[in-house]
């Protein structure tokens, strides 16, 4: 339901807050600052399911980086709008990274649990190396004082849809990034 440019999804009102044509600027920018550390690599990037598989498409097609591969694993973390503190791996790696230079890629960083526990279990396999990009990173919301190596935006701790960012399971689709409308 859409109504001046807000947008009601399981009963919340969201509104505008990045267009898709900002998100291709700064998707570009992160692109090119990966293919400029990783030339003449060849990275294995890690999408973390769901959530970041719109940025992943348009991140990985940014890098120009023809030998890279791509990989996926799932976590989850949240149930609604807020985090619930424990992160489960849903689905695991089917490639091998050991002695790989692995660069996660994440739709947001929030509490930086999941990112640190993914970090943790990944390096068990002895990966050259692990870097992480994200499309927002919340550093109000952290509780693991965890940076991210690349970021396209810094935002508030406000709850954001689109862009492949989910209310439970809904909104994904949406092109552009909406935040939560608050009362
Ligand atoms: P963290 O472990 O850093 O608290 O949260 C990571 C995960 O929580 C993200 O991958 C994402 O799935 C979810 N998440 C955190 N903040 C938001 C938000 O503002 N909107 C949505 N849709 N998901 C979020």
């Amino acid at each position: 339901m859409q109504k001046d440019n807000q947008i009601v999804v399981d009963g919340l009102t969201f509104i505008p807050y990045l267009k898709r044509e900002e998100i291709a600027t700064q998707v570009e920018r992160v692109g090119k600052e990966i293919a400029r550390d990783y030339e003449g690599k060849q990275p294995i990037f890690l999408c973390v399911l769901t959530g970041a598989f719109v940025f992943a498409a348009d991140l990985i097609r940014a890098t120009g980086l023809n030998e890279a591969k791509i990989t996926f694993i799932r976590y989850k973390s949240y149930e609604g709008t807020s985090s619930t503190g424990t992160v489960k791996q849903i689905i695991g790696l089917s490639d091998d990274i050991a002695g790989r230079d692995v660069i996660i890629i994440e739709d947001i960083v929030d509490t930086g649990l999941t990112a640190c526990r993914m970090i943790e279990d990944l390096k068990k396999q002895n990966p050259a190396s692990v870097r992480f990009a994200t499309l927002l990173f919340k550093p109000e919301s952290s509780q693991t004082g965890f940076t991210p190596d690349y970021i396209a935006f810094t935002i508030p701790p406000k709850f954001i849809i689109g862009y492949g960012l989910d209310l439970d399971g809904k909104a994904r689709n949406i092109p552009d990034i909406y935040v939560i409308k608050e009362a």
